[in-house]
């Protein structure tokens, strides 16, 4: 039985995790160089690191709080002390720490973009730039767009699964010269266009250098979403100085970033989609919510449909 999962964020991760404890070869094939998805970390060669995805883990379920403290136990995942009702977690040294967590022992093969997925008689082919591979049974875990976009408009599933919608996010990678020691760990302003910004040296094994990540609001990133990522960068950087009353010669680097697929605003309502032949599954936070354990939840709810039917 031939396993291939599109997207090594966290519900491909979690979906080839428990195919693979349960003894299924599973490959994993990610269009990134790197893992998490939109659980993403950023190191610049000036020594910078930023978060500029996701900025934390809550847990809700039983079963993620437990795979929550196994990564605590083994260093990849940490709190995040923020004084809130219940706790928040970071992946460490950065949020990509889940996925480095989660990916251990699996086959996950990177920078591999799957442009085709075809049915045939033998099963279905994935065609990537310079390399194919054949599945029994394929499971989409790309945003919903994408899944819909490699299936087709006239494919069954691709209906539904166009019923999720996201909100795009804009966001600002800034790093300062010297801190600003009364900015908040996390400064939420929903209706301001720097909605959410989050100091990423206060989380913990990060350097110490004041970095911030601000994320726009839903309108204002809509607005600007074609801008190139420089002027991103300088626009985001104004309404950040602006917001602290700082000069822009405090600024030591900025970036930009677009997410184009950020967070979602009308999940799906059920953990995964399935097509008639049972061997075409999707899935990811489209179906369940804007959250990491929503991700999570789903890439694990295919896994185990999966493994009662074969
Ligand atoms: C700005 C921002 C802030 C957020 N803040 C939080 C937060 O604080 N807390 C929280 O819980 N959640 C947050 N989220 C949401 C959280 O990041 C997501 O819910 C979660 O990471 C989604 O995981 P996923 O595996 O479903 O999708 P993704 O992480 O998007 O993974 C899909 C993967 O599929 C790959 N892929 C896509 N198309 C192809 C293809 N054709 N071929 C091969 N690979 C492909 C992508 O490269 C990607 O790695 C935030 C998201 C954003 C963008």
């Amino acid at each position: 039985m031939r396993i291939v999962i599109i997207g090594a964020g966290v519900a491909g991760l979690s979906c080839a995790r428990a195919l693979s404890a349960a003894g299924r070869q599973v490959t994993v094939l990610d269009k990134g160089r790197g893992l998490g998805g939109r659980m993403a970390t950023r190191r610049t060669a000036e020594g910078f690191h930023f978060d500029h995805g996701a900025q934390y883990i809550s847990a809700r379920s039983d079963d993620f709080h437990t795979l929550l403290s196994e990564g605590a136990k083994k260093g990849f995942i940490a709190e995040w002390p923020l004084g809130k009702d219940h706790p928040r977690y970071v992946g460490t040294p950065g949020m990509t720490g889940l996925a480095k967590f989660l990916v251990e022992g699996l086959d996950v093969r990177r920078q591999q973009a799957v442009t085709t997925l075809e049915q045939t008689d033998r099963g279905w082919v994935l065609d990537c730039a310079d390399q194919s591979f054949e599945a029994d049974i394929v499971v989409s875990t790309a945003p919903a767009p994408q899944t819909a976009a490699l299936l087709g408009q006239g494919h069954p599933l691709t209906a539904e699964i166009g019923l999720a919608t996201y909100d795009p996010c804009l966001t600002l990678m800034i790093a300062l010269h010297a801190p600003l020691p009364e900015v908040p760990r996390i400064l939420e302003e929903p209706d301001a266009p720097l909605a959410f910004i989050a100091r990423n040296e206060t989380k913990p094994q990060r350097p110490p250098t004041p970095a911030f990540t601000a994320h726009a609001s839903p309108d204002w990133s809509l607005e600007h979403m074609e801008l190139e990522k420089g002027e991103i960068a300088n626009r985001m950087a104004d309404l950040f100085c602006d917001r602290f009353g700082i000069s822009h010669d405090r600024i030591a680097y900025r970036a930009g970033h677009r997410w184009r697929y950020a967070q979602v605003s009308k999940p799906l309502g059920r953990d995964f989609v399935v097509d008639n032949s049972g061997t075409l599954y999707a899935g990811g936070d489209w179906c369940l919510g804007p959250r990491i354990e929503a991700a999570w939840t789903s890439g694990k709810a295919i896994a185990e449909d999966i493994l009662e039917q074969v």
